[in-house]
């Protein structure tokens, strides 16, 4: 039997398993200097840390993207928190040696972020990676490395960004741990490094022995032990070649697969990948690696590197979506005794972030601008109002009026708006009416509409967009998007699973916005759909009682 766990890249690798042990406190015993010394030791590992932080973040934004590179930068900032420099300076008063001040600062810390949900909780891995860097400066010491035989399947507890970023691509087969989330940094990275990976596995993991053979089925979420040679090769056939033109379903209808991006450098990957056009620019990443919001010649430059990639093709950007899972160190935010419910998205750009919307829409304007044939779309996220999406939609009119009353050129950009709330499905036709188009944005709309949080553990089955009550609200979507004559995307992870592709396109989505990884493998199974039998299959899955019940139906397809 497979071990079930989270596919976080949907590659299949197979190899030996070589376990790797967590990073540890070592060094923390070491015995202390006189307090002015301690310090010093302090300051000069802290200085190598933070240039080795800048040195990881600048090569990951040049071979990864914004976003891993942000990880990075986060990972910088924990080095002059002041919660952390003031415990250790405290140990250090009390005669300690600066790796237990290092020690007790870091481990307190980790022990406050574990105890918290979702992201926060996956924060802790990032204070483990700078603790442990910290440790071995002290030592004298450089950047963690795991060492993996080469063609070896990496099996761990879990693992840090920095561990991650460390192993090389080429030599790895697939990783798979114990704990972690999808949403985890490390699985980010993974997923940019294009590593199959399974996280999330469980206790059972452990079950296997160093050497054994193991499958990483990072499509179907799957580790397989010691596996027969024809089920090898069943597993990793389910990989798929770059198809690098548009595709169609057997009898002829046309589907855009586009990507999911977070900037330039994953903008490239996903072109190579054969990705249509770009459905969702997560703008969130180009803020979240500065202390300091970027200004709009900076946010031109990255939303213009963009569009230059996907010359001719439509490229949507999404306006500023930060607040509930999605800090932000530059923009903080109240986050109230709810986070997810708070808060979040286009009501952070009214208040308090209304300058920042300003200027991000200015930018976007300038760079519609500068985009030759294509087509720049900018679309607002967590929307639950018309009023809101009215709002927002007059401040591209006044960004518009603003460049161009300044003599620089500006373009008006397709709106659209992200259907994430069960407000915005209820409303979706006058949303629709208001709009040249709406994407279903699943990750947020299964959470809202099945009240179980997108990041918690253990509410099971509940966070999966493949429940009757989910599929049904994207059916009410579409139906008044075709009542108002505008078209539905769909740009949530449930856009990235080839086995729900025939039901998306049988409920009449005919644009998919994925993750780039995911690209090849959705076009396939596009090429696969007969659009006739789709519609048949969509309708059977939207009347379903439950989930279990719309997985019997995908598995029968
Ligand atoms: C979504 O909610 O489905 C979505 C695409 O947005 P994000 O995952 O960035 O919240
Ligand atoms: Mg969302």
């Amino acid at each position: 039997m497979p071990l079930e766990g989270i596919g976080t890249t949907p590659r299949v690798g197979v190899g030996p398993a070589h376990w790797v042990t967590a990073t540890t406190a070592a060094g923390a015993t070491t015995s202390a200097g006189a307090p002015d010394e301690e310090r010093g030791r302090l300051a000069t590992a802290t200085d190598t840390v933070a240039a080795a932080l800048e040195a990881a973040a600048a090569d990951a934004a040049s071979t990864l993207g914004e976003e891993e590179a942000a990880i990075f930068e986060a990972q910088q900032l924990f080095l002059t928190d002041p919660t952390v420099t003031e415990a250790m300076d405290e140990a250090i008063a009390d005669g300690a040696s600066a790796e237990a001040a290092v020690a007790t600062a870091f481990d307190a810390l980790i022990e406050q972020f574990e105890a918290m949900d979702g992201r926060m909780a996956e924060r802790a891995d990032d204070l483990r990676d700078v603790r442990s860097r910290l440790l071995g400066a002290l030592g004298g010491a450089t950047a963690p490395r795991l060492s993996v035989p080469d063609g070896g399947v990496v099996l761990a507890e879990r693992l840090t960004p920095a561990e991650t970023i460390g192993l090389e691509p080429e030599g790895v087969a697939g990783i798979a741990t114990v704990t972690g989330g999808g949403t985890a940094h490390a699985a980010i990275i993974a997923q940019a490094l294009e590593i199959p990976a399974v996280v999330g596995v469980g206790e059972e993991l452990t079950t296997v022995v160093e050497g054994q053979t193991v499958v990483v089925d990072g499509v179907a979420g799957e580790v397989v032990i010691d596996p027969p040679r024809a089920e090898v090769d069943r597993r990793v056939g389910t990989q798929h070649p770059v198809i690098d033109a548009p595709v169609q379903t057997t009898d002829g209808v046309a589907v855009q697969v586009a990507a999911n991006v977070t900037g330039p450098a994953d903008a490239q990957t996903a072109a190579d990948a054969g990705a249509d056009g770009v459905g969702l620019l997560r703008s969130e990443a180009l803020f979240l690696e500065r202390e300091q919001p970027p200004d709009a010649a900076t946010q031109t430059a990255s939303y213009a590197a963009v569009t230059d990639v996907f010359d001719g093709a439509e490229v949507i950007i999404r306006t500023l979506d930060v607040g509930g899972d999605k800090p932000v160190t530059s923009l903080p935010v109240e986050a109230g005794p709810n986070p997810m419910l708070g808060q979040r998205g286009i009501r952070l750009s009214r208040q308090p972030h209304r300058a920042e919307f300003t200027t991000q829409l200015e930018a976007i304007v300038t760079a519609a601008a500068t985009a030759d044939a294509g087509r720049v779309g900018c679309m607002f996220p967590m929307v639950s109002t018309v009023e809101e999406l009215a709002w927002a939609t007059e401040q591209v009119d006044a960004a518009v009026a603003a460049v161009r009353e300044r003599g620089d050129a500006a373009r008006r950009p397709a709106i659209g708006t992200m259907i994430e709330t069960p407000a915005a499905v209820f409303i979706a036709e006058e949303l629709a009416a208001r709009c040249d188009f709406l994407s279903l944005g699943t990750n947020d709309l299964t959470q809202y509409v099945m009240a179980a949080d997108r990041e918690a553990g253990g509410l099971g089955g509940l966070v999966d967009a493949r429940h009757p009550a989910v599929l049904r609200a994207i059916a009410m979507v579409v139906a008044a998007g075709e009542a108002a004559g505008t078209p539905v995307h769909i740009c949530g992870q449930l856009a990235g699973d080839p086995e729900m592709v025939p039901v998306l396109v049988g409920l009449g989505i005919t644009d998919l916005s994925v993750a780039p990884v995911s690209v090849p493998a959705v076009k396939a199974a596009v090429q696969a759909v007969d659009a006739a039998a789709a519609r048949t299959l969509a309708e059977a899955v939207v009347a379903a009682t439950d989930r279990e019940a719309v997985i019997d139906l995908l598995e029968a397809t």
